[in-house]
Order: structure tokens, then C-alpha cells, then sequence
């Protein structure tokens, strides 16, 4: 019996070798890699000439619509956010499902995460590529911990937390669940800046009428952040929890995460920075005003060079986005402390990203893979992504390393209607995005059917390697 597919001609990246070799896939799984001479028979071959062959992109922290408290308008839904990330070679993306019932709901005081689950669920009818979900703690109410145990049964083996806003959980609460997290052998994911500090320095730059976007910086400092990270990790190891920081913007941070992981091993600490902390500085603040405006600030250019160091040291392991659409009109105010925080990346984040590393600063393709697909599955428990190893996932990205193009927002899927990357030419580019065996993405267009992307349950995962 032939196999569905054989690519071959292509060059195959994973997070640890570049190979001249093929791939025959069958079904939704990759069957067989190696020499062409021993690879089976198949219905088709697809000629991969002149392309890198990567195992799909897996982002673990992106928002779509849900009951996302900072999002006011479900404006990325799952059949645009899905095509953005399909466009930029993500094949498996982690949303968040809140605690609380419905968006909107008369009484949120007392939704759980499980319906937060059921409503994240049913609004991802058409996406395109396959997802998970964290759980999102978002009130200090201890019933909580009683459905943990059947969250996790669900797949959703990781839970976010913040310290700062309307939202986030006291340190003591925030200890609470460590236990319960650390019982269950479960991930905390964690936004740390201190909150009193970002209020103080709001008020500050609103009495001084500093209303402009490059004056936001300063709102949330790098050392705000660094804060609030020792905190929960002193309180994380103290409770022998999993902890995973996302978004890392800056050195002081990420220098926090090193001492904590120097110290209790990669089998307690892990950490992420995003496409935007490692491409832009604060000069794009005069640039593009509160259009760059998310949470912690994109910082200084020495804190863009720190975020590579912590990546290739293996003090941070991971690139997401932290995607998050608004329109320009959404984003246009007069003082930027009217601004919603955030910026949509998905379609961009692969290409930019790996400009930035392999073009621009020399690290491998392997490199790419490593931070962007493999780690980020391994480290959320998605045993069937990640890598090209026959037997899991047929999710592949062929990406064009010779292809020079000038990033525009007109050809954006998500709904929002500019990029943070606009106007920057780039070297590198998607081409085709296979998800499950299935082309999702064809010569740079959505050809994929709305509705294949499925909800993968997570196991808990293993940080022992
Ligand atoms: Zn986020």
C-alpha cells in the first residue's frame, strides 16, 4: 500500500540537525525520514527544492475571543486568528480559557474554569490549526481548587496567573495555588510586574501630563518586573511547583529567572520571551506611538541582545507572541494610558523571528525550531508535536530562506488592521503550512477547510529533560 505523501528534495530542520533527507507521511502522522531510495511508495510527491522543512511552529500564548477580561470586543475570532497563524507556519497555538462562564456574563463572580473551558471550546468551531488551552485564575476563590484535578483531566495542564491588574492574585493566594499546582504535578504560567510600582509610576506620568507614547516605558519598569518575578518564584520553588514566566522583556528579569534556575534546575524553571522583545527596542514607541503599546514595554536595544543570550544559554527556551488583535482606530488616543494593551503577530512572528536570529545575528535554523516548535511542546506536554519524528503529527511548515519581502499590513488575515512589523523587509517566508497531513496554507494562501484544527488535550508534561 503506497503512503498519502512523500516530500522529498527538501532540507529538514529540527531543534538539533539540518538534513538533505525526505519524509513520508500517511494519514495525519509522519511515517518514515531518511534517504528518498528507502522511503515507501506514495500517492503523491511533492518536490521541496529550495525549502527549509520545519515541524510546525507551536506558539503557547496567544488570545483569541473569549472571556478575556482586557479584550472589550471578541476581535480575533477563531477563523481569523487561525489563517494569521496558519499564513506565519503556526500549526498549534495555546489560547487561555478564563475562569468565569460566558463573555459578558451577569455574574462572573462565579464562573469556573471548566465553563471557561466549555466557552473557549465553542467559539474554535472553524479554526484551522490545532490548539490547547491553559486555565486562567482570575478571582481569589479557593472552590477552585476543588475542580483542578478534573481541569486537568481535560488536557488543560497549565495555569496563568497574574500579579498586576483588576485580575491578578495576591501573593498569598498566588502561594495557595503553587501547593495545589505542585500536587498535581502541574505548570503555573506567570505575567509577574508589581503592581504597586506600575501604579505608582502611572500616577506619577499622569500629574505630569505625560500623556505621550514614549513616555509608557516608564509606567512598567524593567525592575517591576524583576520584582514581582523573585516574588513568585521564591514562592513557586518554595512550594516545588513547575513555573513557567512568560513574556521576559528585559535583562533584569530574565537575570531572576537564571538565578532561580541556576539554582532548582530546568526541571522547576522555564521561561519565554516574545517575537517583539527579541525584534524591536523602544525607538518604536516615536514610531509607531501606542500602536507597539503591550505588557511589560518592548524595551531597551541591550535588553533585545539580552533576550538571545537567555535563549542560547537555556536560561529562556521559548518565542511566542502574546497575539492579541486591536484595529488602528482601537489603538488611536490621546494619552497612551487610554490604550488597550497588545499587538496581533501570529502571521509574522516566524519569519521576523528568524530574520533576526539566522540572518542577522548567525544562529542556525536549528536554533529557530528549538525555541519556536520543539521546546514549546515539550514543555506544555503536546507528545505529538514539535518535531519531525515519525509517529507524531504531520505538521510542517515549508519556509522559503531565500525570499526577500517588505512586511505590509493589507495582506493581514487577523482582524487587526496594521502590523508592528510594517514597512520592515525581511528575508525568509512561508510558503506552504501543513496541519495533520493536510495542507492548511498553499503558496501563501489559506486553502485549508475551517473546522480541521481540533482541541488537543495536553498530558502533564515532563521537565525532567
Ligand atoms: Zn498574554
Amino acid at each position: 500500500m503506497p503512503v498519502d505523501t512523500v516530500i522529498k528534495n527538501g532540507t529538514l530542520v529540527t531543534a538539533d540537525s539540518i538534513l538533505e533527507t525526505g519524509i513520508a507521511i500517511d494519514g495525519e502522522k509522519i511515517v518514515a525520514v531518511g534517504d528518498e531510495s528507502t522511503l515507501p511508495n506514495s500517492s503523491q510527491t511533492i518536490d521541496a527544492s529550495g525549502y527549509l522543512v520545519l515541524p510546525g511552529i507551536v506558539d503557547p500564548h496567544v488570545h483569541f475571543d473569549g472571556t478575556n477580561p482586557f479584550i472589550d470586543d471578541p476581535l480575533e475570532t477563531y477563523d481569523t486568528g487561525s489563517a494569521a497563524a496558519a499564513l506565519g507556519g503556526v500549526t498549534t497555538i495555546i489560547d487561555f480559557a478564563w475562569q468565569g462562564a460566558e463573555k459578558g456574563a451577569d455574574d462572573p463572580e462565579t464562573g469556573t474554569l471548566l465553563d471557561g473551558i466549555e466557552y473557549q471550546k465553542s467559539t474554535a468551531g472553524e479554526s484551522l490549526i490545532d490548539y490547547g488551552l491553559h486555565g486562567t485564575i482570575i478571582r481569589e476563590d479557593p472552590d477552585l481548587f476543588e475542580e483542578l484535578s478534573e481541569v486537568i483531566d481535560e488536557g488543560v495542564t497549565s495555569f496563568k496567573m497574574f500579579s498586576v491588574y483588576d485580575w491578578g492574585v495576591s501573593n498569598g493566594f498566588m502561594g495557595r495555588v503553587f501547593d495545589h499546582l505542585s500536587n498535581l504535578d502541574a505548570v503555573a504560567v506567570l505575567h509577574t510586574e508589581d503592581e504597586s510600582v506600575c501604579e505608582e509610576q502611572t500616577k506619577i506620568l499622569k500629574e505630569q501630563d505625560r500623556g505621550d507614547p514614549t513616555d509608557y516605558p516608564d509606567s512598567r519598569p524593567d525592575y517591576a518586573e524583576a520584582m514581582a518575578a523573585d516574588d513568585a518564584l521564591r514562592m513557586a520553588m518554595e512550594a516545588n511547583c513547575k513555573y513557567y514566566g512568560i513574556h521576559t522583556s528585559c535583562q533584569k528579569a530574565g537575570e531572576v529567572i537564571k538565578r532561580y534556575r541556576g539554582e532548582y534546575g530546568s526541571e522547576l524553571v522555564r521561561g519565554e520571551t516574545c517575537t517583539h522583545y527579541a525584534a524591536l527596542d523602544d525607538s518604536v514607541f516615536s514610531e509607531i506611538g501606542t500602536l507597539a503599546q503591550l505588557s511589560p514595554p518592548i524595551r531597551s536595544p541591550s535588553d533585545v541582545e539580552s533576550m538571545f543570550e537567555y535563549l542560547s544559554e537555556g536560561t529562556l527556551d521559548v518565542v511566542s507572541t502574546d497575539h492579541v488583535a486591536y484595529t488602528r482606530d482601537r489603538k488611536s488616543v490621546e494619552n497612551w494610558w487610554d490604550c488597550p494593551y497588545g499587538a496581533n503577530s501570529l502571521q509574522r512572528s516566524l519569519p521576523v523571528f528568524y530574520d533576526e536570529a539566522v540572518n542577522r545575528r548567525n544562529y542556525s535554523p536549528s536554533f529557530v525550531v528549538k525555541v519556536m516548535s520543539t521546546q514549546p511542546a515539550q514543555i506544555f506536554g503536546f507528545s505529538n508535536k514539535g518535531t519531525l519524528e515519525p509517529g507524531t503529527d504531520a505538521d510542517l511548515v515549508f519556509f522559503d530562506p531565500s525570499k526577500r519581502h517588505t512586511i505590509t499590513s493589507e495582506d493581514n488575515a487577523s482582524k487587526s488592521d496594521y502590523s508592528i512589523y510594517d514597512g520592515r523587509t525581511i528575508q525568509g517566508s512561508v510558503t506552504h503550512t501543513m496541519v495533520r497531513g493536510e495542507f492548511v496554507v498553499r503558496d501563501e494562501h489559506v486553502v485549508g477547510s475551517p473546522g480541521h484544527g481540533k482541541y488537543v488535550a495536553r498530558e502533564v508534561p515532563d521537565w525532567q529533560n
